[in-house]
């Protein structure tokens, strides 16, 4: 079978959900595709003097509940089907967690690994230049994703705010805490996706205490969940990965130590007193909860059989793939899907437009307790869909999502 790309991926998951919900045909096909998509090429002085030409996309999915919102990604591999995958989630997350915001997500077809800072800045600030008529805290949001950082972010609003002559924080998020950043975006993704861990651990009666947990990705996301298991609920970090490779140990894992190692080393591999595995192995390991923190598509028909973990926590962004997802809910395997595990992210990401927009800062106690009321409220909303129809986890979620953006669709008179 061919591979299918990840918006045909999410066309199919929305097609399941329309069966669902019995959809009108019309509004479905509305909500198949991107409402509004830009195709950019942006030319950027190089600092050997040439000027290139970076192709570069932003796709604003629905923007019924509200502005849309989404990440910039710079990476070679980018692709405009990767980004309409992932602004259609987007809309899906904003909807489930009943954020005021609609879907969408930017891309840049680079390599930054391979471009010095200057040319980084130059290429950020010719993507805002391309898109400033497009964007703004009342149209599109954009934030930090693969690739880029806090820092691009700041750049990429000064280059707003010198357009509009005026500092407009609130037109981008993911900020240095300086330039109008919010306290608990750092490990926000993370943190959400543990809320959803606590509840499902306490919907299937099982103590997290000592459960043995193994993290595919030592990024971002999978670094802070790898802490923030074992701060709050004392968990027994087993297995850890990157993309050179995994390293296990029955006893568990320190994830400060391993961060160390990987700062001075490159990888989480040799890890003093670890056993080597691939990642493949990895994913099929006898332990409580399985986090997905790396790649789409890790989770395949042919490893899904295999998955011992009674918790799927995805992290990551679509790394269970159709076949796969069918494979676990009929082996029992607790999955909380994508975008409501890895929502904590853009929810951060929306209290940092609430701060901007009133001047006003709260302090990292306040973020984790809005944080923590909203992924408890939206696991219980998905949980509950899902014992209301009978469907799995990552249906529930879409039927929540998608009912909360065609109820403000047919508000607005667009259907
Ligand atoms: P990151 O770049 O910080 O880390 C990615 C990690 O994955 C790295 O450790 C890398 O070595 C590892 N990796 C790459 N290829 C791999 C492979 N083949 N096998 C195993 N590991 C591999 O990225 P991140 O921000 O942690 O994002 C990880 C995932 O989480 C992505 O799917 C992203 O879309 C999703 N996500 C992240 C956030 C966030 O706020 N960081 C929010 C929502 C979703």
């Amino acid at each position: 079978m061919t591979q299918l790309n990840p918006f045909e991926i999410s066309q199919i998951q929305l097609d399941e959900c329309a069966e669902i919900l019995k959809l009108d045909p019309n509004v479905k096909a509305i909500l198949r595709v991107p409402m509004r998509e830009m195709h950019l090429s942006l030319p950027v002085r190089m600092d050997d003097g040439n000027v290139r030409t970076f192709p570069a996309y932003r796709v604003q999915y629905n923007n019924a509940r509200g502005p849309t919102k989404g990440g910039i990604r710079f990476h070679p591999d980018e692709t405009i089907d990767t980004v309409r995958a992932l602004a259609a989630w987007m809309t899906w997350k904003c909807a489930l967690l009943n954020l005021p915001l609609g879907g969408g997500k930017g891309g840049v077809i680079c390599n930054p690994k391979e471009m010095s800072e200057a040319e980084l800045e130059r290429l950020s600030r010719a993507y805002i230049q391309a898109l400033h008529t497009f964007i703004g805290p009342d149209i599109d949001i954009p934030a930090p994703d693969v690739y880029t950082n806090p820092l691009i972010m700041a750049c990429m609003m000064d280059e707003y705010s010198k357009i509009e002559g005026k500092s407009v924080f609130g037109v981008i998020t993911g900020k240095p805490l300086c330039v109008g950043g919010s306290c608990g975006r750092q490990d926000a993704t993370a943190r959400g996706g543990c809320y959803t861990i606590r509840e499902a651990a306490i919907e299937l009666g099982m103590d997290l205490h000592n459960s043995k947990v193994a993290i595919q990705g030592f990024g971002n996301a999978g670094y802070y969940a790898a802490s923030l298991g074992n701060a709050l609920f004392d968990c027994k970090i087993v297995a850890l990965s990157d993309s050179k490779g995994g390293i296990y140990n029955k006893e568990g894992l320190i994830p400060e130590a391993v961060y160390e190692h990987k700062a001075k080393t490159g990888s989480v591999i040799n890890f003093p007193g670890s056993e080597s595995i691939t990642n493949e192995e990895l994913l099929e390991l006898d332990v409580d909860i399985l986090i997905p923190a790396a790649l789409e598509n890790a989770i395949t028909d042919k490893n899904a059989g295999n998955i011992k973990a009674k918790i799927v926590a995805e992290l990551a962004n679509g790394p269970t793939t159709p076949e796969a997802d069918a494979i676990l809910y009929k082996n029992g395997v607790h999955v909380i899907p994508d975008f409501l595990c890895n929502a904590g992210g853009v929810t951060v990401s929306y209290f940092e437009m609430v701060q901007n927009k009133y001047m006003y800062y709260w302090d990292e106690g306040a973020v984790h307790e809005r944080l923590d009321r909203k992924m408890t409220e939206s696991y219980h909303s998905t949980s509950h869909a899902s014992k209301k129809y009978g469907i799995n986890m990552r249906q529930a979620a879409y039927v929540v999502a998608v009912e909360r953006v065609v109820e403000a669709m047919k508000h607005r008179c667009w259907i």
